[in-house]
C-alpha cells in the first residue's frame, strides 16, 4: 500500500480500510466481516445503514445542510429540541446543541459557572467529579475527568478540580453491604464540598454508569439519590454525563432514570445521532434558563456547527427510529440476555473476574487471580490483547482502562447496537470466548 498522509491513533500501524456496514456488521475492503460488538465507540446505537436515517439525511441535504445558528433556526432543530424535552425527565426542557461529547460536557461546565454568576455569585466556579470518570478530551472536559492515561501529559495545564471515589462494587471493602458502600461513596461528595467550601462549588458531574475508565460499572442502589440530596443541600448543580449511557443504551431513555433522579443538566452525544453525523448536546432545566434569561440572556458557548440542520435531521430520524421500533425496551431485554451470557463467561473463564452492566452497556473485567481479584499490571496490556484477538476473529470490543495501576482493573466494554438479536448475541459470545481463551493461553 502507498504511504498514508493521515494521522491515525497508532502511528506506524496499518489499519484495515472500511468498505460498508449493515445492521450490526461492518465489512472492510478485503471483504472481512466484523460484528460491531461495541458500536464503534459506543456510538452506532441503532446499527449501520438504516434506510430511514439515510433518507432523512438526503432529504435534509437537498433543502439545507448548514445555516448558522446566529442567523436562523430550522424545523429540524426545533423538532429535535421538542423530542429531547419529551425524552428527558423533570423540567429538562432546553437543549444547547454541539458536535461532540467533550463539547457537551464543557458547555455544561460553562453553563454551571454562568448560572451562579448571573445570580451575583462569582466564586462558585469549581466542578467536582470522580476518579474513574471520563468526560472528554478537550482541556475543560479533561479537567473534570479521572482518565489518568489521557490526563497525564497535560496535568499542569488542567484545572485542579477535586475528585471523589466512584462506587466500584466489584472492589468494595469487605464488611460493608452494597447500600452502605454506596452511601459511603456518595457521602464523599459532602466531605469534598465542605473541604473547598460550598461557596466555591458550581457543580458535580458523574456518568450514571462508568464507561471508558472501568467498563460499565453500575452504582449501588441509593447512590444517586444521596448525591442529589447532597447537591441540593449545598446549592451544587448535578450534571449527569449521559454521552455514553443516553438515548436508550442502558434500557431506559437516560441512565439516571434507573434511579428516578432528576439532574440539573444532562449531556448527550454518541448514540443521539448513532454515528451517522457528529452531534451532541447539553440539556438544561427551565430553572437554569430562567436565571440566565433574566440575566445576560445568552449562553456564552457555541461552535460553528452548533444546531446545524443536517445533524439535527439525522438525530431526529434516529430518535424516531428508536421510538417506532421500541428499541429502548429491546435494549433492556436483550441487554439482560447479553449480561447473562457474559456472566456465563465469567463463571467459566479464569481470566474474567466480573461481568457487569445495565441494558446494552456491559463490561468484563480481567484479573490475574479470581479469588484475590488481583489486577494485571497495565504494562501487560491484557485488555488490549483481548481486543486485538477479537478483532482478528471479526469482533469489535471497546477498551475501558483508566490507567490507575493496581487500583482500577483491566476492562473492556461490550455495547453492540441495541437492534442486536439474541441469536447474534450468541455468535458474539462465541467469538469473544475464543479470543479470551487464546489470550489466556498466551499469558501462561
Ligand atoms: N462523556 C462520556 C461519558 C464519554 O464516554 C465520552 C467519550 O467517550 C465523552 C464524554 C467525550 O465524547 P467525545 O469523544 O464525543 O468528545
Amino acid at each position: 500500500m502507498e504511504r498514508s498522509y493521515v494521522i491515525k491513533p497508532e502511528l506506524g500501524k496499518t489499519y484495515p480500510v472500511i468498505s460498508h456496514g449493515k445492521g450490526i456488521y461492518l465489512y472492510d475492503k478485503e471483504g472481512k466481516q466484523y460484528i460491531d460488538g461495541c458500536s464503534g465507540a459506543v456510538t452506532a446505537l441503532i446499527g449501520h445503514a438504516v434506510d430511514e436515517v439515510v433518507d432523512a439525511m438526503y432529504e435534509q441535504a437537498k433543502s439545507i445542510s448548514f445555516a448558522y445558528r446566529s442567523h436562523f433556526s430550522s424545523d429540524a432543530v426545533e423538532q429535535l429540541g421538542k423530542k429531547l424535552a419529551e425524552w428527558a425527565p423533570g423540567s429538562l426542557n432546553w437543549t444547547f446543541f454541539v458536535s461532540s461529547g467533550s463539547e457537551a460536557t464543557e458547555t455544561a461546565q460553562k453553563i454551571a459557572i454562568q448560572y451562579w454568576q448571573e445570580q451575583g455569585n462569582f466564586t462558585k466556579n469549581r466542578i467536582i467529579s470522580r476518579w474513574m470518570s471520563y468526560h472528554g478530551i478537550t482541556m475543560g472536559a479533561l479537567s473534570m475527568s479521572g482518565h489518568v492515561l489521557r490526563r497525564k501529559r497535560f496535568v499542569p495545564l488542567l484545572e485542579d478540580y477535586p475528585a471523589i471515589t466512584g462506587p466500584y462494587p466489584y472492589r468494595k471493602p469487605e464488611g460493608l453491604s452494597l447500600e452502605e458502600y454506596g452511601m459511603q461513596c456518595a457521602n464523599e461528595l459532602e466531605t469534598a464540598i465542605l473541604r473547598v467550601g460550598p461557596e466555591q462549588v458550581a457543580a458535580f458531574i458523574a456518568e450514571p454508569v462508568i464507561g471508558a475508565t472501568a467498563g460499565a460499572v453500575v452504582p449501588p442502589p441509593g447512590y444517586f439519590q444521596r448525591i442529589r440530596e447532597i447537591c441540593d443541600k449545598y446549592n451544587v448543580l448535578f450534571i449527569a454525563d449521559e454521552v455514553m449511557t443516553g438515548m436508550g443504551r442502558t434500557g431506559k431513555a437516560f441512565g439516571i432514570d434507573h434511579w428516578g433522579v432528576v439532574p440539573d443538566m444532562i449531556t448527550i452525544g454518541k448514540g443521539m445521532s448513532a454515528g451517522y453525523t457528529p452531534m451532541a448536546a447539553t440539556i438544561v432545566t427551565e430553572e437554569i434558563i430562567e436565571v440566565i434569561q433574566k440575566g445576560s440572556a445568552s449562553i456564552m458557548a457555541g461552535h460553528t456547527y452548533s444546531a446545524n440542520p443536517q445533524s439535527a435531521a439525522v438525530s431526529l430520524a434516529v430518535l424516531n427510529y428508536i421510538e417506532k421500533n421500541n428499541l429502548i425496551e429491546k435494549s433492556a431485554e436483550n441487554g439482560a440476555y447479553l449480561l447473562q451470557r457474559l456472566q456465563g463467561l465469567a463463571d467459566e473463564l479464569p481470566l474474567v473476574g466480573e461481568a457487569r452492566g445495565l441494558g446494552m452497556l456491559c463490561g468484563l473485567e480481567f484479573v490475574k487471580n479470581k479469588q484475590t481479584k488481583e489486577t494485571f499490571a497495565l504494562s501487560e496490556n491484557v485488555s488490549a490483547k483481548v481486543i486485538a484477538k477479537a478483532f482478528e476473529k471479526g469482533l469489535l470490543v471497546y477498551p475501558a482502562v483508566g490507567g490507575i495501576d493496581g487500583v482500577a482493573g483491566d476492562s473492556v466494554i461490550l455495547a453492540p447496537p441495541i437492534t442486536i438479536t439474541q441469536e447474534e448475541i450468541d455468535t458474539l459470545i462465541g467469538i469473544l470466548k475464543e479470543a479470551i481463551e487464546a489470550v489466556s493461553q498466551e499469558l501462561q
